[in-house]
């Protein structure tokens, strides 16, 4: 990867037509440690979140070394950054050849499932390549209901009753019983996490088997843009959240279990931005060359706040009239079709045109992972970057929603 000390200079050296991701190993390493220091138990960075090698491999080196894994091709993948990292086999529905791969290929001994039949399959392979059942532990995933900005539950979990009759039909067969949970991504809300403490305590009393671990999944907020105009507290610091969630976790009693974490966003979104550019400026819509088919679809739920900066090409003449006041522009992607417009307007200097540059900030999370090849881009260059996004210079604009009576009027 080319090396620039700021976005700035990579796009004014550059002149990508093209969108350039901007990796920002640095910031990686101190969101990866922020985590690791603040939690007091083993952090899995769950691979699914940003799975690139590049990503897993720093990761590795800043100490992660564990992985929540739920396909073949992440077991590669958390496999080639490290090859003593332990693998958590999370995912609760899985194809039996895959299971088998896990335990066989890999030596995974940590799986997740949310029912019987599942336990059933695992079993078979289990006794089929003479693994003793007790060196294997199988995590029983809970329902949860939660205000996450992503909801997660209404495709797995099992109920507290049933969750109870799988720890239990899991601790005869003689594997080591575990409970996880998952409560959504981007979750700013301390109650989601208590109210699953609370179910995990439930269900761990009353099916009175021994618990060999508690993993709590996922979900810690990942800090995004601010929109000044709506002073709504920006997400809690990792330090304080993963403390008032330790706090809770011994008030529950369930203190003495070791623990388990399945961090994504919250450790890679800042390290990755795109820097696009305008193709085509119409009044108050801008056309870009991404979208939602490539590196933005995770911003076009609406649910999150993605700082961008203006990067004025130096080489345009700028207009008697432009203006660095911020005002919302309308984001076409770079697809012929009429579903890839950015859900929220970016507010960005007036004086944005043809030709300029932006740098959408902090979109590490799902965003790589999540690209396609609709219409035949597919965004795949990178250069590193060492400065952070926030300390950029020029002014921070943001995908916000729309004004009510705001600064400017579209
Ligand atoms: C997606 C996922 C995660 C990571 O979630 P974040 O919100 O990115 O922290 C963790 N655990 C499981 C089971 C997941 O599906």
């Amino acid at each position: 990867m080319q090396r620039f000390e700021t976005a700035r200079e990579a796009a004014l050296a550059l002149r990508p037509d093209r969108p350039v991701y901007g990796f920002r190993p640095s910031v990686l390493d101190a969101d990866a440690r922020a985590f690791l220091s603040a939690f007091r138990g083993r952090t899995a960075y769950a691979v699914k979140t940003n799975g690139e090698p590049f990503v897993l491999e720093r990761l590795a080196k800043a100490g992660v070394d564990a992985f929540d894994v739920a396909s073949p091709a992440e077991f590669a993948a958390a496999r080639a950054a490290s090859a003593d990292a332990a693998l958590f086999y999370m995912h609760p529905v899985k194809a039996q050849s895959d299971v088998r791969l896990a335990l066989e290929g890999y030596g995974i001994r940590s799986l997740a499932l949310d029912h019987e039949d599942e336990v059933a399959k695992i079993l078979r392979i289990v006794r089929a390549q003479d693994i003793a059942p007790g060196d294997v532990t199988l995590f029983v995933r809970l329902a949860t209901k939660g205000h996450a900005a992503y909801e997660l539950s209404k495709k797995f979990g099992a109920a507290p009753a049933h969750a109870v009759e799988l720890l239990q039909r899991i601790d005869r067969i003689g594997f080591r019983a575990g409970v996880t949970f998952h409560v959504g991504s981007q979750v700013e809300d301390l109650a989601a996490y208590e109210r699953a403490l609370g179910t995990a305590d439930w269900v761990r009393g009353r099916s009175g088997v021994e618990l060999a671990a508690l993993d709590i999944g996922g979900g810690f907020p990942a800090r995004y843009g601010q929109d000044p105009r709506r002073p709504s507290p920006p997400a809690p610091e990792v330090g304080d959240l993963v403390r008032r969630i330790e706090s809770e976790i011994d008030a529950w009693g369930l203190g003495d279990l070791p623990l388990i974490a399945e961090p994504g966003r919250v450790i890679v979104a800042r390290c990755l931005s795109v820097i696009v550019r305008v193709l085509l400026k119409k009044g108050q819509r801008l056309y870009i060359n991404d979208g939602i088919w490539s590196s933005l679809s995770d911003s076009w739920t609406g649910k999150i706040t993605l700082p961008a900066r203006l990067i004025p090409d130096p080489a345009r003449k700028r207009g008697a009239r432009a203006s660095d006041r911020l005002t919302p522009f309308r984001v076409m992607g770079a697809t012929c079709d009429s579903v890839d417009i950015l859900s929220r307007p970016f507010w960005l200097p007036e004086g944005v045109d043809v030709g300029d540059w932006i740098e959408i900030g902090h979109i590490g999370a799902y965003s790589l992972a999540l690209r396609t090849r609709f219409n035949g881009f597919y965004p795949d260059e990178f250069v590193e970057v060492a400065t952070p996004f926030e300390a950029e210079e020029g002014a921070e604009g943001f995908a916000s929603l729309e004004p009510r009576g705001g600064v400017a009027a579209g």
